[in-house]
């Protein structure tokens, strides 16, 4: 871990772009973790015609858009799924993968996951439910491992786990996946069958925020913030669709902004 930030971005969507580019204005250092474009809501629509200064474009053409101002500024973009932000000492710690990166505020800009928790995967998880590979991995050596999802993601932890010589169970297929256990879980229920395991690995595009971040307050639906973008935890900023509705592109750009800006205010109060 070679720098602290001023700020850490959670997601590189429309609100993430807004936020990077008043961070850049007001001189902070900050990074920005982000899965890949295609996994942002923008990317998914249609025809977007109600944005201003813009003449209607499709989702993807308005990704590519915020994409590129994104990069103009300068920041540093961590590909990859932030898996869990943890407050210490006035810093917080952003692992991403098996690395690990410090920031002073933060600012979670994740959308919203229309994913649900499979049955289990929250009481489990860091007790036989685990969402990276890389990080748990060797503590599954020579034992019976399943690993949940289809994408490219999945795959390369499952060729690792392999490789480190854990029995892999693949299951690719979306579905009803139910975990279960005593103290660990130690079960994997689908479609009818079940499986003994040792350990659930589930790779998804997205960690849902009441996970990602402990300590939050949520209000229909959404992360509950202030007029300030400011959540239940102090230094921790929250923007668009994940603070609720309405999910429109223009509250999430004006949301980035305001969050972007109260990191400022309580970075330089510090
Ligand atoms: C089909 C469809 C049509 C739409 N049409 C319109 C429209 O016409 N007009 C309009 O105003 N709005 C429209 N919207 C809504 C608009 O797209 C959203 O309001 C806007 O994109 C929200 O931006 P955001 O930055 O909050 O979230 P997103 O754009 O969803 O970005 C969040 C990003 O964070 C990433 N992320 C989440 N968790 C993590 C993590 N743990 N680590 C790293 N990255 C993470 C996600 O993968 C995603 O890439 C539409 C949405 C959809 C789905």
């Amino acid at each position: 871990m070679d720098q602290i930030y001023d700020v850490i971005i959670i997601g590189g969507g429309a609100a993430a772009t807004s936020a990077a580019m008043t961070l850049k204005n007001r001189g902070k250092t900050f990074a920005v973790v982000s899965n890949k474009v295609e996994t942002g809501s923008l990317y998914k629509a249609e025809k977007i015609t109600n944005y201003p200064g813009l003449p209607p474009m499709s989702g993807a053409e308005m990704t590519e858009l915020f994409r590129q101002q994104l990069i103009d500024t300068g920041a540093t973009i961590i590909e990859g799924r932030a898996l869990s932000v943890l407050p210490m000492d006035g810093t917080f710690g952003v692992a991403v993968g098996s690395d690990y990166y410090m920031a002073g505020s933060i600012i979670l800009t994740a959308g919203i996951t229309r994913e649900k928790l499979y049955p289990g995967e929250a009481e489990y998880l860091g007790r036989g439910v685990s969402y990276c590979a890389t990080c748990d991995g060797m503590l599954y050596r020579g034992k019976t491992v399943a690993v949940v999802g289809g994408g490219e993601e999945a795959k390369q932890d499952a060729d690792f786990l392999e490789s480190i010589g854990c029995s892999v169970l693949r299951f690719e297929k979306n579905g009803r996946y139910e975990i279960s256990g005593g103290m660990k879980a130690n079960l994997l229920k689908f479609a009818g069958e079940e499986y003994p395991v040792d350990c659930v690995f589930i790779i998804k595009d997205t960690v849902s925020v009441t996970q990602l971040v402990p300590g939050l307050s949520y209000e229909n639906g959404g992360i509950l913030v202030d007029r300030g973008m400011a959540t239940a935890v102090p230094g921790v900023f929250a923007a668009g669709d994940c603070t609720g509705k309405p999910l429109q592109l223009a509250k999430a750009v004006g949301e980035g902004n305001v969050a972007a800006l109260s990191a400022c205010d309580y970075l330089d109060k510090k």
